[in-house]
């Protein structure tokens, strides 16, 4: 046998493997541009309740009318890393509206924040240093830190007794960072920023949030936990998405600190060897910032859609974690059906996705509804309606 057909039958043991425990994703093909309303692959029309399209800006004409002029005056690509030929005005604009929306002194791109999150730790401490982070962590931290020789510190959850306790063994290093999510994506809740910036003020600490799910979506105006918990400009380090909320698109960035960002330039490897944005990305992006910047509208819906939705749902008798964000979960903690229960909800027109372990923990089986500023009252009406229907067919409600 040759060497691939010997790993060919392990890769295929594994894939089976995968597929017996149940665990195989599927892609799910849509046609249409990505909305409240989205066709499918069938040619079924479904209301969407599981993109993070939380501002509802992935298919708005004025961010694609402003995608098409940058191609127009800029080009298509840039064919370069942004240190050698590959910055425009347009990134550099960008850089700063970034700046601008979070308080923040400046600003620096990436193709996504998964690069953002691989590239932020390992140029900025060593081994003399310490990370404590969240034990919720989006995967693309959990890399990030991998990737650096600081001493890594582990905290469950949003526990700060457990915080406190890793600070006191990390007072041994020189430089300390705590690193959290702003909003954690399973159950929707928020980072208690106000509590982790007492403990990073009496155990001399610095903090990194990543805002991927509430950038444009908690506060007040949408400019995440820093705006909520009254922290703008306190935060040391701000890491973000432009493919949630702002846009959908695809583009991540990481704010705060001058002297951080400067330095990220230098040595930051996903910006140092990997291409820049497209012109097209970096005109929505500032088009975006001057929309959501000009009016409350969008973040002013979203926040009534949710309080809407979720006193609905509660009402309707469905157990739903709290959330203070955009992301609704909907507790059903077995993880059959979970799957039933969103296979029956598409049936109905509403397209939403169960998750089981490993995705969260065993038992803990759930739907996650996303809300959007482009679900109007009838959208979330004719969901509750859904819900209500298929949760009473169920047993679950
Ligand atoms: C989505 C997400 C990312 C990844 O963002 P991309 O720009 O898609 O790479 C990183 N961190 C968190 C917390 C996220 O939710």
């Amino acid at each position: 046998m040759s060497a691939f057909e010997n790993y060919q039958k392990h890769l295929q043991q594994e894939l089976d493997e995968i597929q017996s425990a149940g665990l195989y994703k599927n892609e799910r093909i849509i046609v249409s541009p990505q909305s409240a309303a989205i066709k499918i692959g069938s040619g079924q029309e479904v209301l969407n309740f599981c993109a993070n399209n939380y501002l509802g800006l992935s298919d708005s004409k004025e961010l694609i009318d402003a995608a098409k002029e940058a191609m127009d005056t800029h080009g298509f690509g840039m064919s370069s890393v942004r240190f050698i030929c590959g910055t425009q005005d347009l990134h550099k604009q960008l850089e700063a509206a970034i700046s601008r929306f979070f308080g923040t002194e400046d600003a620096i791109l990436y193709a996504a924040c998964f690069d953002a999150n691989g590239g932020v730790f390992e140029p900025l401490l060593n081994e003399q240093d310490a990370i404590i982070s969240d034990s919720l962590n989006h995967a693309s931290i959990i890399d990030g830190v991998r990737l650096c020789k600081a001493v890594r510190y582990r905290y469950a959850n949003a526990d700060m007794e457990d915080l406190e306790k890793q600070l006191k063994m990390a007072q041994a290093q020189r430089f300390r960072l705590i690193v959290t999510d702003g909003v954690f994506s399973m159950d929707g809740n928020v980072a208690p920023m106000d509590k982790i910036y007492e403990l990073a003020q009496k155990y001399n600490a610095m903090i990194m949030v990543d805002e991927s799910h509430s950038a444009g979506v908690v506060g007040h105006t949408g400019r995440g936990t820093t705006e909520l918990f009254d922290l703008r400009g306190k935060v040391e380090i701000i890491t973000g998405t432009l493919g949630k909320a702002f846009g959908g698109a695809i583009g991540g960035f990481t704010t705060g600190k001058k002297e951080i960002i400067d330095m990220l330039r230098q040595r930051s490897r996903p910006y140092l060897f990997s291409n820049s944005i497209p012109p097209a990305i970096a005109a929505a992006g500032i088009k975006m910032f001057e929309m959501i910047d000009k009016t409350n509208t969008l973040q002013d819906k979203l926040h009534a859609n949710t309080e809407y939705f979720v006193s609905k749902l509660k009402a309707a008798g469905f157990d739903i974690k709290p959330t203070q964000s955009a992301i609704c979960a909907v507790m059903l903690y077995d993880a059959k059906l979970s799957q039933d229960m969103a296979s029956r909800l598409q049936e109905e027109g509403i397209y939403v996705t169960g998750f089981y372990y490993p995705v969260v923990p065993k038992g803990q089986a759930r739907i996650r509804v996303q809300i959007s500023a482009a679900h109007e009252t009838a959208h979330l009406d004719k969901c509750i309606a859904a819900f209500t229907k298929i949760g009473k067919e169920l047993n679950v409600i």
